[in-house]
């Protein structure tokens, strides 16, 4: 395994596999009464945020912990970093007191990447800009496959505002890479620009219409409901909220029609009654929930590969 997770590029096939062994493992001790595990016994990891966050940084924290590992929480707002600090001085300090690992969540695309290249540890990407978020792809990955068995042949439609996704773009990595079939599903706002080339180079389909995605004989095993970005939006990418829905919504109707025993995922935070209604955010076949559990499993894991073999001088 590569020495960062920077982007689903860094692991192959057989290393997310092996991520997923691990993270199964890991899952039992979710529900026992004694969670913690030895692995990171003296290790010291960093959740260094300059984005909000809910489920990353906390199934972070708790992965960690549950690890042994000593976790500090630390995020732009109640940092130097809002007193001026470049962002190099403030990896370069933390990194000085000794730690062993960094998650690092950042607005700009390439952050992480350019962070792993200042420091000597492993650096986790938990988010950068609207470029990747790998461990939200392994989790979502790891989910599907409880729910599916495999994800070879399967179907898969990614759904939203994938042009300020980077759950998107490192799904569409991952899915592709343990055999999926992606179709990604916008409206021609919210479609990343390019994608007609880009589909063609990374072999996944381009849809425009929900509907047709989610009936027939080629409709999706699995829908990948995602957030609309209004914190990324400058200006109008749809005309009403309400049009939004109707065209890309996952609403009661659709969910209706939908085939029994489709997983429904969202990575959260959801916009309930925008891209998902609540019907559907709560139904049988909603994994959003499996989708929070298995993140901190599946962080356990990367956690693990990442750091448990490294030396500590
Ligand atoms: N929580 C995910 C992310 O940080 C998805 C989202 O924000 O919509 O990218």
């Amino acid at each position: 395994m590569n020495k960062h997770l920077l982007s689903i590029d860094d692991v192959g096939a057989d290393e997310i596999q092996e991520i997923f062994t691990t993270a199964a493992e890991m899952h039992d001790v979710q529900s026992r009464q004694v969670k913690k595990l030895p692995a990171l016994r003296g290790r010291t990891v960093i959740n260094l945020f300059f984005e909000d966050s809910t489920r990353t940084r906390s199934s972070f924290e708790i992965a960690g912990k549950w690890l042994s590992a000593d976790v500090i929480n630390l995020s732009a707002k109640g940092s130097s970093a809002s007193k001026g600090e470049s962002l190099r001085d403030t990896v370069l300090t933390v990194t000085a007191m000794g730690i062993d690992g960094l998650v690092v969540r950042h607005g700009a695309s390439g952050a992480a990447e350019q962070i792993s290249r200042w420091v000597d540890v492993p650096v986790i990407n938990a988010g950068d800009g609207t470029h990747e978020h790998p461990t939200q792809a392994l989790l979502d990955a790891y989910t599907l496959t409880r729910k599916l068995g495999t994800l070879e042949g399967k179907h898969v439609a990614i759904v939203g505002d994938l042009t300020h996704s980077r759950v998107f773009r490192s799904n569409l990595k991952c899915l592709t890479k343990l055999g999926a079939t992606v179709t990604a599903v916008a409206p021609p706002t919210l479609m990343p620009a390019g994608v007609g080339d880009w589909s063609k180079a990374a072999g996944f389909s381009v849809s425009y219409d929900l509907d047709e995605v989610l009936s027939g004989s080629r409709r999706a095993d699995a829908v990948m409901m995602l957030r609309v970005q209004r914190e990324r939006m400058s200006g109008g990418f749809f005309p009403t909220a309400r049009e939004y829905t109707v065209g890309y919504g996952l609403t009661r109707d659709r969910l209706a029609r939908l085939e029994p025993g489709t997983p429904i995922l969202h990575p959260g935070p959801m916009n309930r009654g925008l891209e998902i209604s609540a019907d559907a955010a709560d139904a049988l076949d909603s994994a959003v929930l499996d989708q929070v559990s298995a993140g901190v499993a599946v962080r356990m894991s990367v956690l693990y590969h990442l750091l448990a073999g490294e030396e500590t001088s």
